[in-house]
């Protein structure tokens, strides 16, 4: 019988060691931290989908590293920064992790290693690391490509064609010194 892996519930040394792939997706509600940064609900999310894949990394002279590699899209209504209406945006997330025996080893390497070290768990909730990702990788600065509204000072906006058409106070200031004969 095949065994079923919980991504909840993951044995990482035998998940890596098995050089195990999991994939999966779900609805946004199941991510509650995530689903609080929508900033509207009037468009509907996409689904959260997640890729996992261990993999160890043999060493010389030491144990083989255990490492997790972890993918994630999702499709999340956030407020454009320029129109200030919901924009959907694509927050796609991927990061390798390396786990360690222990806490004290995890934060002995942290400072020298430039991957992202966990400590490793044999009930390990992969699928609150990729809430995590998911949260981290959110744009800053959400914007549309093109707004669907009015931008001001945008060559649709009435009064920027107004502004347009008003007398250029240079040009007026050129008239005046070329005076009225002329
Ligand atoms: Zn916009």
């Amino acid at each position: 019988m095949e065994k079923k892996l919980d991504p909840k519930h993951l044995d990482l040394l035998s998940f890596a060691r098995d050089a195990v792939s999991l994939q999966g997706e779900g609805f946004l509600t199941d991510w509650p931290r995530l689903a609080d940064e929508q900033f509207s609900k009037d468009i509907s999310a996409g689904a959260v989908f997640w890729h996992l894949q261990g993999r160890t990394v043999p060493q010389t002279g030491a144990a083989d590293q255990i490492w997790l590699d972890l993918r994630a899209s999702v499709k999340l209504p956030l407020q454009c920064q320029r129109c200030l209406t919901p924009v959907l945006e694509t927050v796609e997330a991927e990061r390798s992790f390396r786990f360690v025996a222990d806490e004290a080893t995890a934060a002995a390497l942290d400072d020298e290693a430039e991957e992202d070290i966990l400590v490793i768990s044999r009930d390990f909730d992969a699928l609150a690391l990729v809430e995590d990702e998911l949260i981290l990788s959110l744009p800053l600065v959400p914007l549309h490509a093109i707004c669907p509204e009015k931008v001001p000072m945008s060559a649709a906006d009435p009064e920027f064609e107004e502004a347009a058409e008003r007398p250029n106070p240079f040009g007026i200031l050129a008239s005046l010194k070329k005076g009225p004969h002329s």
